[in-house]
């Protein structure tokens, strides 16, 4: 092998950071590292809630991947890419194709429906800058429709499908940014809805029951409703039909009620549960070498409970951390790799403005504090990916 090549196919958390990692660790012509991606930006999902309601401003919640990365180390195309040959080891993108000695798949995930029709042609899913930009510009646009046709109170409901994170975090600022739309557009608040659809019978179930209640609270004084034990049977134009046979009539239907890994995964030929790959412990595609899939593509079994971990970022940045080391390992001629082993410090869900709810090692946290929380955890995201100037330019203070 002359200069291994490695590519990295995505810019979410986990590929961002195994290329800055990678970036960081290589010295001088040591690898030709190419990362793709579909837009010249990696954006920050979890954050994709606010622009989805409009509190947050979706710059806010990108980065320009030219300006964190180091072109001399790393290779940047902005590319789509279609379909992975494991055979003949190489991409195939929409135009052109690379060859790789290492591969890394980290093409996040895209949504996961369970069967229920309709839900892909008439439901929004918080997922890229450019879905979050069309649901904050719809949700504005229904209620200037309503203005002109005012017997059309389904464009005032907005119905949220799944209280899992997403949901919970998206009702969360949608209730905040209502009454502003109400007063721009003259609008009775009263007649404005927001229901949460949950097939479960509780909302947020990686929550220690007080800190659900809390939230419910939270959620339920901003005037949003949660329809729990409900599976949704249908999303059609009109709304959404319930498996109580109720409709919901609303203009508006986001769907959060779940992920699956990106299909490319499936199309080419990986052998898959739900889009994800059940990797080793180096991250390895089963009968791969030379094939890593890090982030939310990746299925890692938790060992305690037989269970598989989340899609969750604080996953893909550790996935990253670890891949980049394995691979500087593997191009200097081998060596012990690193098994991966997850660390989970906390997890903190936002409520809106000001209020959160949150675990962080075995405390509970509610409220400012939790919030406040919320906002370190992000910048210490940025911290890593940008350091103090990326804080300071994206940082929410
Ligand atoms: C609203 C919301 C809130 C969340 N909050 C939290 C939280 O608080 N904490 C937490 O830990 N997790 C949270 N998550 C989950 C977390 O965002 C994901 O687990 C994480 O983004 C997964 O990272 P990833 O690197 O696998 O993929 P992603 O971050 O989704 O990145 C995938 C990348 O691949 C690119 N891509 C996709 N297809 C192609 C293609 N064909 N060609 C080229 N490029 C492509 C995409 O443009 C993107 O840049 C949240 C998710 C959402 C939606």
């Amino acid at each position: 092998m002359g200069t291994p090549k490695i590519v990295i196919l995505g810019a979410g958390y986990a590929g961002i950071v195994t290329a800055l990692k990678l970036q960081k660790g290589l010295n001088y012509n040591e690898a030709e590292v190419t990362l793709v991606n579909k837009h010249d930006y990696h954006y920050i999902t979890t954050e994709l809630h606010q622009p989805a309601a409009g509190t947050m401003h979706h710059d806010k919640a990108r980065v320009e991947i030219n300006d964190i990365i180091d072109s001399s180390k790393v290779k940047f195309i902005k590319e789509v890419v279609t379909e992975i040959d494991r055979e003949n080891k190489k991409v195939k993108l929409e135009n052109g194709e690379l060859h790789y000695d290492y591969l890394v798949i980290g093409l996040g995930s895209q949504p996961e429906t369970f069967g229920i029709q309709g839900l892909i042609e008439h439901a929004y899913s918080i997922r890229s800058i450019n879905a979050v930009r069309q649901i904050r510009e719809h949700i504005e646009y229904q209620f200037a429709k309503f203005k002109n046709e005012p017997e059309r109170t389904d464009y005032l409901t907005f119905i949220v499908g799944g209280a899992g994170f997403t949901g919970v975090e998206f009702v969360g600022e949608l209730a905040d940014r209502i009454p502003e739309l109400c007063r721009e557009f003259d609008v009775d608040r009263e007649l404005v809805r927001i229901i949460v659809v949950e097939a479960a019978p509780q909302a947020i179930p990686m929550f220690d029951p007080s800190l659900v209640d809390y939230a419910m609270e939270v959620l339920a004084s901003k005037g949003v409703e949660f329809k729990l034990n409900t599976p949704i049977k249908e999303c059609t134009p009109e709304g959404v039909v319930l498996a109580t046979g109720e409709e919901i009539r609303s203009a508006t239907v986001v769907w959060t009620g779940g992920v699956r890994g990106n299909s490319i995964i499936e199309n080419s030929g990986f052998e898959a549960m739900r889009g994800r790959v059940k990797v080793d412990e180096y991250l390895r595609a089963p009968g791969h070498d030379d094939v890593f899939i890090v982030g939310d593509c990746a299925l890692v079994i938790d060992e305690a409970v037989n269970r598989p971990y989340p899609p969750t970022a604080q996953i893909a940045i550790q996935h990253g951390y670890n891949l980049s080391h394995n691979l500087l390992t593997l191009i200097r001629g081998g060596g012990q790799l690193e098994s991966f082993k997850p660390v989970i410090r906390g997890t903190v869900a936002s409520l809106g403005r000001g209020e959160a709810i949150g675990i962080v090692g075995n405390k509970k946290l509610i409220g400012g504090v939790a919030s406040l929380m919320k906002k370190v955890i992000d910048a210490r995201y940025l911290y890593i990916i940008g350091g103090l100037s990326l804080v300071l330019k994206k940082g929410r203070f």
